[in-house]
């Protein structure tokens, strides 16, 4: 676990801003999700605190040390991504090994983290299968692995379910809320689902446009949001 702290950072492409001074505190063990309509700046706040993304101004920290200048793979961090993004010539198990291999795991360590992985994610009997034969819930759960085998301090999720149908999106719901517990790490989860972002958050932070329009708990946004943009996204139904 960690805290990530997240200090008027701005992101600018080319000669756009598209993220205007964004500040966040996110609490060790915290379930934080994102939430605003499409373009409104969610993947890149992630990406820039995975390290994908430079930050054009601020800072970011992630437990005590800033992380600006720090490389993704020197972050602790670990993202889950929307497309899966699994490697198709490659089984279960080693797409799940593939990020341990690059950073020179140790085979034995390597070995015992993905079975633990799997045995958590109800994959062990799937080891041995390539993506494409695999239903999309378990394609998801192959993703978590390949972020849980690195047993980060932050997991990072960009809108994970939104590949998968309603009924198992309810499930994976739950999947990932226990995950984040049983792991006891910090979470950011970015999704444009109110229902999701009600049900799933320990705080909400809701972006408009690239700003932050408000932060709080479900309830306290549902009841009292800020202004008629939160009252319309939280309040109306997905
Ligand atoms: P969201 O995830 O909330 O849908 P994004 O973070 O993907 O939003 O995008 C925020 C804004 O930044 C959008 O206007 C998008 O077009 C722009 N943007 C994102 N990535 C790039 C990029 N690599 N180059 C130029 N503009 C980008
Ligand atoms: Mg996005």
């Amino acid at each position: 676990m960690a805290e990530v702290r997240i200090r008027d950072v701005r992101k600018s492409f080319g000669h756009v801003e598209v993220i205007h001074g964004v500040s966040v505190d996110i609490a060790d063990g915290e379930f934080v999700v994102l939430v605003g309509p499409s373009g409104c700046g969610k993947s890149t706040l992630l990406r820039m605190i995975a390290g994908l993304e430079r930050i054009s101004d601020g800072q970011i920290l992630i437990g005590d040390r800033v992380v600006n200048q720090v490389p993704p793979k020197e972050r602790d961090v670990a993202m889950v991504f929307q497309n899966y993004a699994l490697y198709p010539h490659m089984k279960v198990y080693d797409n799940m090994a593939f990020s341990l291999k690059l950073r020179g795991a140790d085979v034995g360590d390597l070995d015992a983290r993905v079975r633990r992985a799997a045995d958590i994610l109800g994959l062990t009997a799937l080891l041995d299968r390539f993506p494409r034969q695999l239903s999309g819930g378990q394609r998801q759960r192959v993703a978590m692995g390949r972020a849980i085998v690195r047993d980060p301090q932050v997991f990072l999720f960009d809108e994970p379910l939104s590949n998968l149908d309603a009924k198992l999106r309810v499930q994976m719901r739950t999947e990932i809320k226990e995950l984040h517990q049983r792991l006891t790490t910090t979470s950011v989860y970015v999704t444009h689902d109110q229902i999701e972002a009600m049900t799933m958050a320990d705080r909400i932070v809701v972006m408009h446009d690239g700003i932050v329009e408000q932060i709080g708990e479900p309830l306290e946004l549902y009841d009292n949001p800020r202004n008629t943009f939160v009252a319309g996204f939280i309040g109306s139904p997905a």
